[in-house]
């Protein structure tokens, strides 16, 4: 049951083989027997879950079910959820019972899922480890040495041990992706726009979009169609007609073109991380695929300029987050040192002060214009590269993280090289295009690769076939860790 698809979820359901009450009971004593090691979930409350679940069984008697109703979903605890603990990874939030849900929260109510937890993440989302969450690491499940990529790790830990069926989570810059990447299993991250961010606490308000995370390209698809949306208390969420999500995934992919961006297979790639995705490229030409090579000449730029965008927009909204204390954004360094003093007496972990104060300083008069603006010039560029690249492509492929999950610690004092593990997922996010990862084998110490796919705008449902067509041929994305008792 714990392998078992959304799909073959909810015709077990459907089929009165189980109820949700029944199935959420299962999966709350997974986590209460297993949390204690992955350290996926901040918070767990049954008597919530299993109120959701109760109401489930009812919709599916009375013939109201969707595709989801009964299911259980883990839920990144950067969207508020009424009643629940919502913590973003913070001690800031650590007594922070949400008054309401998150556009998304909503969604998921109203398709009659069961929140059957908060997962853990990195502060704010800050980090590519979660190692920077309040509430200790998340540890992967393929080795518990390893960290499980982040900032959503909980969520992927969570999938990865089959303690939920699927989850949520946001990225910013890579989050979704590189964490599913080290985790093993399939994320996608929709173009910018598509999923409300209503409720979901912000990091970089240009940048951040939720998406799910699940084993398989068709729960992506099933999750999708229960995420996306307009709202209107969203400024920036897309008005589109709806659209299923699954309707491309049995599609042949003869024909298909698919861009290599030769930036991203030139240096800096491990090479165990380049066995798998090569021979995943290979695949994909069986399945009929034809590979182009193609250009993203700026791409390099993109983490420094992610890391003067991301900073400068966090630290507005972590100032607007206690506005009458720090007042505007600091104008010169007196203020910015006043800012910093009050942040460590509220208790901010120091990368989310790193990312204040770097976020100031690009931000302050003196600066603005060689940071700030400069760096939204090479924005454009960047996006600019892909909409040339796109000219002779369908979707482009690479490696999702330049190498495979690393040990707990290993990179927690180097900033730099932490930064470093979304160089292949920071353009698309710059750009607002869709991005995904799935796993395409093993790497060094037997732990997961993942091959990242990026669309063009609103092209999810073609990634989401090329991904489910390599699913269907192959069955890296079947493969659980072995220690987790099923
Ligand atoms: N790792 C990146 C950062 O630390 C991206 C995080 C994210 O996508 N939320 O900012």
């Amino acid at each position: 049951m714990f392998n078992a698809s959304l799909k073959q979820l909810s015709i077990q359901l459907a089929d009165k083989k189980v109820s949700s009450v029944e199935l959420t009971k299962e999966y709350l004593q997974r986590i209460k027997t297993l949390n204690a090691e992955y350290n996926a979930f901040i918070t767990v409350n049954e008597e919530l879950s299993l109120a959701q679940a109760q109401l489930a069984d009812q919709m599916i008697a009375s013939g109201q079910a969707g595709t989801l109703t009964g299911i259980p979903i883990a839920q990144k605890d950067i969207f508020c959820a009424k009643d629940w603990l919502t913590t973003c990874g913070s001690k800031m939030l650590s007594n922070f019972v949400s008054p309401y849900d998150a556009g998304v929260i909503e969604r998921f109510n109203q398709a009659g899922a069961v929140n059957i937890g908060k997962t853990n993440m990195d502060e704010f989302a800050m980090g590519s480890s979660n190692e920077t969450s309040f509430y200790g690491p998340v540890r992967n499940p393929w080795d518990v040495a390893a960290v499980p990529g982040g900032s959503s790790g909980g969520s992927a830990s969570a999938v990865a041990a089959r303690l939920a069926p699927a989850a949520t989570g946001t990225d910013t810059g890579g989050s979704i992706r590189q964490p599913a990447a080290l985790c093993g299993i399939s994320g996608i991250k929709p173009t910018y726009g598509l999923v409300s961010r209503y409720g979901m606490i912000a990091f970089a308000s240009s940048l951040d979009q939720g998406g799910p995370m699940a084993k398989s390209a068709e729960d992506l698809a099933l999750m999708l169609n229960v995420m996306t949306g307009f709202d209107a208390r969203d400024s920036t969420s897309l008005q589109r007609d709806e659209e299923d999500y699954a309707r491309d995934l049995e599609k042949p992919l003869l024909g298909l073109r698919i861009g290599l961006p030769k930036e991203y297979f030139a240096k800096g790639m491990s090479p165990d991380v380049e066995r798998a995705v090569e021979q995943a490229l290979n695949e994909y030409r069986q399945l009929g695929a034809e590979t182009v090579e193609v250009s993203l000449p700026n791409s390099s730029l993109s983490i420094p300029v992610y890391y003067v965008l991301a900073p400068a927009e966090a630290s507005s909204n972590l100032s607007r987050f206690d506005g009458v204390r720090y007042g505007y954004r600091a104008k010169s360094y007196g203020d910015l040192n006043d800012m910093y003093r009050k942040s460590r007496t509220q208790g901010f972990g120091a990368e989310v002060k790193r990312r204040i104060l770097i976020g100031t300083y690009v931000l302050s008069h003196g600066y603005y214009d060689a940071y700030y603006i400069k760096a939204q010039k090479v924005r454009r560029l960047i996006a600019q590269d892909f909409a040339d690249a796109f000219k002779q492509c369908d979707i482009m492929m690479g490696p999702t993280s330049p190498t495979v999950a690393f040990d707990i610690g290993e990179k927690s004092s180097d900033p730099i090289q932490m930064y470093l593990s979304d160089i292949y997922t920071s353009a698309a996010s710059l750009a607002g295009l869709p991005g995904m990862s799935i796993p395409v084998g093993f790497g060094d110490k037997n732990r997961p690769v993942g091959l990242h796919i990026i669309g063009n705008y609103f092209t999810e449902a073609k990634m989401l076939n090329a991904a489910h067509q390599y699913q269907q041929a192959t069955d890296w994305h079947q493969q659980a860790p072995g220690n987790i008792g099923i």
